[in-house]
């Protein structure tokens, strides 16, 4: 990734999941599919610094545009929980002021990222959960769609193969009844973190959890300071993966702590937080980080993660270990 000398104007990343992603798993078509949506959402959020815009527009931009695209499990395309529904969790942070808003298990808002952004300007509040979100969302006048809207074949079926594997006992692995490393266990949250040339940075990350999850599950996604932080001091964060794990270890906020107390570079904290940490504790995932330099680090201890990155005068889309 760019070690910048000269600060760039502006600095964006984007992933789209971090998980079971191999080569050999992927048809060309496929693949190509999702570098395809990877270079457009990413365009979106270019432009947007590009033309001087806000760090806080690029994540909204290109977050929203993915929530749309049901290749990823954000907005449309989202897993589903045991009991078939689709319940959407998301967060964004604004470097510049520390402020952040989150929503937690709705069902029926289009872009959980604009309701997480309109927490954050519109409510006393940070975090905001199930029915009331809705109803905040609804008097925002927020996109609503029946639940229905969320469906995508491949993301039912993956549930009905889940629901089969547990119903037949087969070898279960320790504590966890979905083995996190099955094929099935579909990842494909989103995530955008930005530089504007103003020097502000903010973080976003929207996503439909975990496939079977139970009992309205949470994960770190819209827990700021596991899923997702900012501060124009060092760092904005975006991550994916195992969310239980994301959330213990308080990972967004840790790659922050290692920058602003300790002194380590993007690069050294995100290593540290991904590939020791999390590895030793067998928390599988990634994230993406740009610090306040511009520099961008897009580390994961899973086999791929859909990812793309872009400064004024560089730009790279990529899946696998590449
Ligand atoms: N971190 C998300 C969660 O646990 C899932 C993911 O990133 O794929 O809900």
């Amino acid at each position: 990734m760019p070690d910048h000398t000269k600060k760039p104007a502006f600095a964006i990343a984007i992933h789209g999941g971090a998980g079971a992603i191999r080569r050999e798993n992927m048809s060309p078509e496929k693949d190509e599919a999702y570098r395809a949506a990877l270079d457009t959402a990413l365009r979106i959020g270019e432009t947007v610094l590009r033309n001087g815009g806000s760090a806080m527009d690029a994540v909204t931009g290109c977050i929203s545009w993915l929530e749309d695209c049901p290749l990823f499990n954000a907005g449309k395309g989202a897993v589903f929980t045991h009991d078939g529904r689709n319940e959407l969790d998301a967060s964004i942070m604004d470097g510049s002021n520390q402020m952040a808003g989150a929503v937690g298990g709705v069902t029926t808002v289009r872009h959980p990222i604009l309701l997480a952004r309109a927490v954050m300007e519109k409510s006393p509040h940070v975090f905001l959960s199930g029915r009331g979100a809705e109803q905040f969302a609804g008097e925002q006048g927020l996109e609503i769609v029946d639940p229905a809207y969320f469906y995508t074949q491949d993301r039912w079926d993956a549930l009905q193969k889940l629901l089969k594997d547990e119903k037949d006992p087969a070898p279960k692995s320790g504590m966890h009844r979905v083995p996190p490393h099955s094929p099935d266990y579909k990842f494909g949250t989103v995530g955008c973190v930005a530089l504007d040339k103003n020097g502000n940075l903010a973080a976003g990350t929207s996503t439909g959890g975990m496939t079977n999850k139970r009992w309205n599950r949470i994960g770190d996604t819209p827990v700021i300071g596991a899923g997702t932080y900012a501060s124009n001091d060092a760092c904005a964060v975006s991550c994916t993966g195992h969310g239980e794990y994301f959330i213990r270890y308080a990972v967004a906020y840790d790659i922050y702590a290692l920058m602003s107390y300790k002194g380590l570079s993007l690069q050294e904290a995100t290593n540290e937080v991904v590939h020791n940490k999390l590895v030793e504790k067998g928390g599988e995932g990634g994230l993406i980080a740009v610090d306040k330099d511009g520099n961008i680090a897009l580390p994961f201890n899973s086999a791929g993660m859909y990812r793309a990155w872009a400064t004024p005068d560089k730009r790279s889309v990529a899946i696998y270990q590449e």
